[in-house]
Formats: structure tokens, sequence, C-alpha cells
């Protein structure tokens, strides 16, 4: 039925352009011709200049671009040149050299006019859109229709939910329920929505913490760059976690993307602050930024996140599994929790469990929940993940570093 009505609509769309396409062509043939018309009326070009030429090239560049701009250019050309006379009462022919710097003038306008306004409307509408949504953002969150889900990150040895990372949805009007990577890059700048996602999970993880009676365990709050980079960065934190009542060691700062390096030491400065108060640093898709190691030079870390798409050919590339033996070896030695993301399959999970890496979230456990499915999983028993794993024969014991969170106290 849906593809009927595309079909339909596809060939509704289409006739209505053929259509508007001819009437654009009758419209320039009409202007060419009035013009052509005009010059002979008021006695030749050497009388009054035939400026109004311009119109139909100018109407034909904008309709349809180069290919309709430079045909007209060199119709008009030939009609306001060889074609009209200098003066019509004598019948004097113009001066070759008139019409000829004028048909070049004609066509240099007509090849260059369209490529102009493709670059100023692309422009025009780029900002529009950009308006269009930030507008929309401010009205989607006095109407409450930004939601957090929650995908539980899960002790890979026993499966119980040691924290969640918070990702946003929009619950948009019109498109229905949207993902972040289908708006997140055209409104990260608007302040607004990143400290109303740093105050919801905390209010939602502090909620959770009184009622079900949580250890140790630790929301993380994906932070962009450019959230990180707002001067009132570290107020909107502390002010999110003491309207929740929430202690900062339950919140986890997640860095989402690649920091400049010329932004590095503001930035560590920052979360160092942030660090004072209690509050842990991850590092998001460890392993695909261009300077992740320099972040764990420069920056406070607590967490590094193993990218899924490491997770993804651990069992199918060699690589891949010498990639993830290394990083979780280096997160050992420099006492910093190693969290794998993406964990799909059994066989994952395995191959981690004997890289040493202790944590992990996926759809193997969970995928991202709404609050109600989140507090399902926490009232039965916050285990997620099938067997226990056993101390496997190759694996170092991690040094006891700080987790993303503590096993529920009564689990
Ligand atoms: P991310 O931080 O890497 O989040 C993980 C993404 O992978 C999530 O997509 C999650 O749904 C998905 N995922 C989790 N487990 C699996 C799995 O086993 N398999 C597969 N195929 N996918 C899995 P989501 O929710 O669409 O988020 C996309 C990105 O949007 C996030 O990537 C994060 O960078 C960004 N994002 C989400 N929420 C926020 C936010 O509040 N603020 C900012 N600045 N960025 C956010
Ligand atoms: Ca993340
Ligand atoms: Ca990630």
């Amino acid at each position: 039925m849906d593809r009927l009505s595309d079909r339909l609509s596809i060939r509704i769309v289409g006739s209505t352009l053929e259509r508007d396409a001819s009437v654009a062509v009758a419209l320039i043939l009409v202007q060419l011709l009035a013009a052509f018309t005009l010059t002979w009326a008021l006695g030749g070009t050497s009388h009054v200049p035939p400026h109004w030429f311009y119109f139909p090239i100018a109407f034909a560049g904008i309709r349809f671009g180069f290919v309709g701009g430079v045909p007209t250019a060199v119709a008009a050309a030939i009609l306001a040149g060889p074609l009209s006379p200098g003066d019509v009462a004598t019948g004097a022919a113009q001066p070759v050299s008139d019409w000829s710097i004028r048909g070049a003038f004609f066509i240099a306008i007509g090849a260059t006019l369209p490529a102009m306004m493709r670059h100023g409307t692309a422009t025009i509408q780029q900002d529009r859109r950009q308006l269009h949504t930030e507008g929309e953002v401010r009205r989607g969150l006095q109407r409450s229709e930004f939601v957090l889900h929650y995908q539980p990150i899960v002790e890979l040895k026993t499966g119980r939910v040691v924290g969640a990372e918070a990702l946003l949805r929009w619950q948009h009007p019109d498109h229905g329920l949207l993902g972040p990577d289908e708006f997140i890059a055209r409104v990260e700048r608007i302040g607004s929505l990143a400290s109303w996602v740093l105050a919801e999970a905390a209010t939602t993880t502090a909620r959770w913490r009184r009622i079900f009676a949580l250890g140790q365990f630790t929301v993380s709050v994906n932070v962009s760059a450019q959230n990180l980079a707002q001067p009132d960065f570290v107020t909107q934190v502390q002010t999110a976690l003491k309207a929740a009542e929430l202690e900062p060691r339950h919140l986890c700062i997640e860095l989402t993307e690649t920091i400049r390096v010329e932004d590095l030491e503001s930035t560590g400065a920052r979360l160092q602050v942030l660090q004072a108060l209690g509050t842990k640093t991850s590092i998001d898709d460890f392993g695909t930024g261009q300077s992740t190691l320099s972040y764990l030079r420069q920056l406070p870390v607590d967490v590094i996140k193993i990218d899924r798409s490491f997770v993804i050919e651990l069992t199918r590339q060699e690589r891949a599994d010498s990639i993830v033996g290394s990083l979780s070896r280096l997160a050992r030695e420099l006492d910093v929790t190693c969290v794998a993301e993406g964990v799909e399959t059994e066989a994952q999970r395995l191959a981690l469990w004997n890289h040493g890496v202790r944590f992990a979230q996926g759809y193997l456990f969970a995928e991202p929940l709404d609050e109600v499915q989140f507090e399902q999983v926490l009232v039965g028993g916050a285990q997620l993940g099938s067997v226990p794993l056993t101390q496997p024969d190759n694996r170092v014991e991690p040094r006891a570093t700080v987790p993303p969170g503590e096993p529920r106290a009564t689990a």
C-alpha cells in the first residue's frame, strides 16, 4: 500500500515538474521574443541598448541552471546581435565588435549566474534549516518531547548491572521517535538541551538509587566537545547534581567526540575541577579518534570504552583481537577501567573476558531501554546475560580500578 502511494506521489510530482518545465520554457521563449520585438520597436541597438535580454537569461539560469542559462544567452546574443540592426530607420547594421562583446557578456552571465545562485540558496537553506531546528528544540524542550533511554552496563563475569549509559531520544510530533544521529549534530550547540540531559539523567539515577538501593550504580552521560567548551559547563553539572541530590561519584561524563589538540589543556582543566568534585570521566569510542592516546596523557580519565568496531571484528580478525588485548592491558597499566561497547554475541563476551575486560554493554545484554523497561530490569534483580564466566587460563586479574559502578547491594 505504501509502495503504491509512493509510486503515485512520485508520478504526480514528476508530471507537475514536467508541466512546470514546459511553462518555464514557453516563458523564456516569450521573453526572448518580447526583447527582440522591443529592440526593433525602439529603433535599433544604437538608440537603446538591449538590456531586456537579461530577463530571459536570468530566468533560464535560475530555473534550469547551466543547461538553461547558456543556450538562452546564446539565443539572446544572436537575436540582439546579427539579427537586430543598429538603426531600424536607415537599416544600418551594428558594428561586429559591439554585438560580439555584448554576446560574450550575455553568455558569461548565463554561465555564472546559476553557480552563484546555487551557492547562495544552499547557504540560505542551511541557515533556515538550522534556525528551524533550534526553534523546534526549544519548543520540544518546553513540550517535554525529549526522553532518555538507558542502556545497561554489565559486569561480564556475573551479568550484574553496574551502571547505564543515558542515550537521548526525541519524540518528535511529526517524525516519530528520532535517534540522536538524526538530530544531534545540528543541535549540539544548544546548551539548554545538554543541560537538560544532565539534569534528567541525574534525577532518574538518584530516584533509582533511592528506590532500588543500588550500590555504586553510575550513570554515563554523553557530552560533546562543544558542550564541554561552554563556560558554565561545570556549573551545569553542579546544578544538576544538587537538584537531583545525586552524589558526584555516580555520574560519569562520557566524552563523545574528538577534542582538538589545542583544546586539550582547557578541557583537562575543566574535567579536573569536576573530578575534584567526585565525578568520573570516560572516553567514548576509544581507539577510533586521532588523539585518543594523548587523552590518556592529558585528561583525567577513569574509564575507556572500547569502540564497537573492534568488538565486531573480535572473533573474526586476529588483529582486532590483538588490539582489544592491548587496549585492555593498557587500561590495566594505567589503572583505568575498560568497558566494551556493542557486544552482540556470546563469543564476543567470552573473547572480551579472556582479554581481561570486566565490563560491557550491547544488545547481547539489553538494547537502550526506556525508564519503565529499565526499572523492570532493576526490579528483576539487575542481572543480564547468560551463564556466569569462570576464570580464564590466560587472563590477568585486573587491579581494583574505579569501576563504572558496582552491583546492587542486595544482588
Ligand atoms: P555512542 O555513545 O557510541 O552510543 C552507543 C550507540 O550504539 C547507541 O546508539 C546505542 O543504541 C548503540 N548500541 C548499543 N549497543 C549496541 C549493539 O550491541 N549493537 C549495535 N549495533 N549498536 C549498539 P544511539 O542511541 O543511536 O546513539 C548514537 C550516538 O549519539 C551515541 O553514540 C552518542 O555519541 C550520541 N549521543 C547519544 N545521546 C547523546 C547526548 O545526550 N548528547 C550527546 N552529545 N550525544 C549523544
Ligand atoms: Ca557514548
Ligand atoms: Ca560509543
